[in-house]
């Protein structure tokens, strides 16, 4: 299949420091990065932020940054968000959770050698803090298969006091389902998505439709508990099968939500914000937004052509 060939290789490229050399350079119009990530200062991500929150969506947003091996960055993506959450406080956005942030720990100290964990999870106790000022949440990204016990453990720890702060787990991970259940307990929440790593046989499904069916089933155990299940997908086959789950488990409208990343499907999430579901958009911000635009050419072939084009025709 020269698609899923198509994928791989990217997501291989994602990880690629010299690749990166060169994609970075390359005269890739403001435009196409632009369709993706809000811009790179705090003041871009809010200024997105204003005009979605505007139009009835919700945000979370993520400060762009994964995989660093030096402490000061760490330290300094941290302080991105604490300043960030200040101007989300400042323009009345963090009020009531209306714009939450979304954080990959990977980007404040995980990966570091020896005390790597623990690091991160201070710098993400200093970020919960924040965001509880704020009177707003805090959602932990997941990276891939090699963090996900490390993420949960620092999600354990951090809802200790933070009873709010979510997590992400992912639909073709083989573990999730199980996943799912031990986290479908009252005021839970859980970000459901695909999953966006090269992963092994071994741990994930490979195949579309079996990621798909992974995809309902959590959904279903997250929907039938007693948690905040936050549905991030842009596949309009899920979305209704998730909306008909909430339906039959009479859910409020209130106890559960849509998400999807900024510039993908628009239209769509207008739509369902227009007939009364919760929608939250996914913002990135910030210049490292290598990784995050990899990804994103890896889940549809098309993007990569429009990637392709405009880096031709430059
Ligand atoms: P797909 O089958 O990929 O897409 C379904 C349809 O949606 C496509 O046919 C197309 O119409 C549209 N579409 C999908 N992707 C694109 C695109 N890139 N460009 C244009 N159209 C598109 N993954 C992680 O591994 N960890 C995370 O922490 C994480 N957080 C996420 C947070 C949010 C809010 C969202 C929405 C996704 C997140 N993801 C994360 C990514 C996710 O795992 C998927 O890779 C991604 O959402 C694509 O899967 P899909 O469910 O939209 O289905």
């Amino acid at each position: 299949d020269p698609s899923a060939a198509l994928r791989q290789g990217l997501l291989g490229l994602s990880r690629s420091g010299r690749v990166r050399g060169v994609i970075e350079k390359a005269p890739v119009s403001r435009d196409v990065v632009r369709r993706f990530v809000a811009g790179e200062t705090t003041a871009d991500a809010v200024r997105a932020s204003t005009q979605l929150c505007d139009s009835g969506r919700l945000v979370t947003i993520d400060f762009l940054g994964e995989d660093t091996l030096d402490l000061e960055q760490a330290r300094a993506t941290t302080d991105a968000y604490l300043q960030l959450l200040g101007a989300l406080t400042l323009e009345g956005l963090a009020t009531g959770g209306r714009a939450e942030v979304s954080v990959k720990l990977s980007a404040i100290g995980q990966a570091l050698p020896g005390d790597g964990e623990k690091i991160a999870l201070e710098h993400a106790r200093e970020i919960c803090q924040a965001a509880r000022n704020a009177g707003t949440t805090v959602t932990l990204d997941m990276e891939d298969h090699t963090t996900t016990d490390s993420t949960l453990s620092v999600l354990h720890d951090l809802r200790q006091d933070f009873p709010w702060v979510g997590a992400v787990l992912q639909a073709y991970l083989r573990r999730t389902e199980a996943d799912c259940r031990d986290l479908a307990t009252e005021g839970s929440r859980v970000r459901l998505c695909k999953g966006a790593y090269k992963e092994p046989e071994s741990v994930a499904f490979q195949d579309a439709l079996e990621v798909s069916s992974s995809y309902v089933r959590c959904a279903k155990v997250l929907l039938e508990g007693e948690g905040y299940p936050m549905l991030a997908t842009h596949d309009p086959q899920l979305i209704d099968i998730a909306a008909a789950l909430a339906a039959k488990e009479l859910r409020e409208a209130s106890t559960y939500e849509f998400q999807m990343l900024y510039g993908i499907r628009p239209n769509e999430q207008q739509r369902l914000a227009a007939d009364g579901h919760r929608m939250r958009v996914y913002v990135p911000y910030g210049d490292e937004w290598y990784g995050y635009l990899m990804r994103r050419m890896a889940e549809r072939p098309a993007n990569t052509m429009f990637f392709l084009r405009a880096v031709a025709t430059k």
